[in-house]
């Protein structure tokens, strides 16, 4: 099986640890947030097909520099939220709905 790392810690997590701490589903970057549950460490990245990517905002964009492959990773993207599929698991990340002012 496939174990997904924290890449500040180091610990790593089987896939339906790591996938229930994404939260906050940004459509306009296509990203989501991690928290890692052992360490705290924030990051974004993007479900991909068969693989998660790391990067970072640039220009207003999610620029992909690293990725782990997760073989099956499948996604769905929704209006406010995204939905990640591995096998015939299903995880939904909320987008964070922000005041409007
Ligand atoms: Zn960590």
């Amino acid at each position: 099986m496939t174990l997904i790392p924290c890449y500040a810690c180091e610990s790593r997590f089987r896939p339906e640890e790591y996938f229930l701490a994404c939260h906050d589903y940004n459509r306009g970057m296509d990203l989501v947030a991690w928290t890692c549950p052992r360490c705290g460490n924030r990051d974004d990245l993007r479900v991909l097909p068969d693989a998660i990517g790391f990067g970072y905002p640039r220009r207003g964009r999610f620029a992909v520099q690293d990725s782990f492959r997760v073989p099956g990773l499948r996604r769905h993207r929704q209006d406010l939220r995204l939905d990640i599929s591995l096998n015939k698991e299903v995880w939904r990340v909320s987008t964070r709905l922000r005041q409007l002012s």
